[in-house]
């Protein structure tokens, strides 16, 4: 099947669908091709225990998903929905457990079970992290610029950035590059000396990296945004042929022999 189309969108992961519908949404024909027969790649919702649950097969929370895109693409309306995480519980082999409830003096008490010291430390390990969340978020947000570049567009997007970064002082500056480019371990024994509140501290810190603390660094939340890219009028195309990243003669990807 051949048809003309403004946009040919490789992999329907949610970043796929993501640029699909924004793309389809400013009026340009859309076309998202899925080498696999379902849409969502690490976010999918699959039933692999039968037609009556369905569950995150891979990424399972929703993290970074800005809510102004939640709102552009009307996912509330395609069935998107976040069910809130319960509090950490961590059991031990002892037949002890470290939970984390949100009520403040309940969370105090539990880690005390393990160090009055940690407990203590809680909350000043919060306001590290919402310090640096502070300063680093909006820029998720953010085009990154071309650093090196001249182009007076480039220019511009540097200089915004370097504003936008002024407001770390020199003591900011060695925590953000600390926690970039550090280990989870590192800072957690910062902070933390008791191995129930290390052990907890550093989940967060090692999911996606594929790697231990020592090493430097979706509920079904795809569906809606395929059913919003496909509202839009991008159509989807699911167990394509892999496209190579070898380029025809006319600088166009070439499709996998
Ligand atoms: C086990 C696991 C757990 C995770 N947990 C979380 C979490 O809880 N919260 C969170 O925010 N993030 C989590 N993540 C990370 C998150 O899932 C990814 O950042 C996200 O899925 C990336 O989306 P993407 O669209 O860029 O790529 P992907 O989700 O990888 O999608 C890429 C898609 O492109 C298709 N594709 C690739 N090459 C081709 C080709 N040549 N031709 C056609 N199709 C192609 C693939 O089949 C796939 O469907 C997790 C990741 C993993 C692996």
């Amino acid at each position: 099947m051949t048809a003309s189309r403004d946009v040919v969108v490789i992999g329907g992961g949610h970043n796929g669908l993501v640029a699909a519908a924004y793309l389809a949404r400013s009026g340009l024909s859309t076309l998202v091709c899925e080498r696999r027969g379902v849409v969502g790649g690490a976010a999918v919702s699959e039933q692999p225990f039968g037609p009556d649950y369905t569950v995150t097969s891979l990424s399972y929370v929703v993290s970074l998903l800005p809510p102004d895109l939640i709102r552009d693409l009307r996912l509330a309306s395609h069935g998107y929905h976040v069910f809130p995480q319960g509090p950490y519980f961590a059991p031990r082999a002892d037949g002890r457990y470290l939970s984390l409830p949100a009520d403040p003096a309940a969370r105090r008490a539990q880690i005390a079970k393990f160090s009055d010291q940690d407990a203590a430390a809680y909350d000043r390990y919060q306001a590290h992290l919402a310090g640096i969340g502070a300063i680093l978020g909006p820029l998720l947000e953010e085009i990154p610029p071309r650093l090196g570049s001249r182009r007076p567009l480039d220019l511009w997007r540097q200089g915004l950035l370097l504003r936008h970064l002024r407001k770390l002082d020199e003591r900011g500056a060695v925590d953000v590059t600390r926690l970039l480019t550090g280990s989870i371990a590192d800072l957690v024994e910062r902070y933390f000396c008791s191995d129930a509140m290390r052990g907890l501290m550093s989940v967060s810190g090692v999911i996606g990296t594929w790697a231990g603390p020592r090493r430097s660094t979706r509920p079904p939340w795809s569906r809606p945004r395929t059913r919003r890219s496909r509202s839009c009028g991008c159509s989807t195309r699911t167990r394509c042929r892999p496209i190579s990243s070898r380029t025809s003669a006319a600088g166009r990807p070439a499709a996998a022999p």
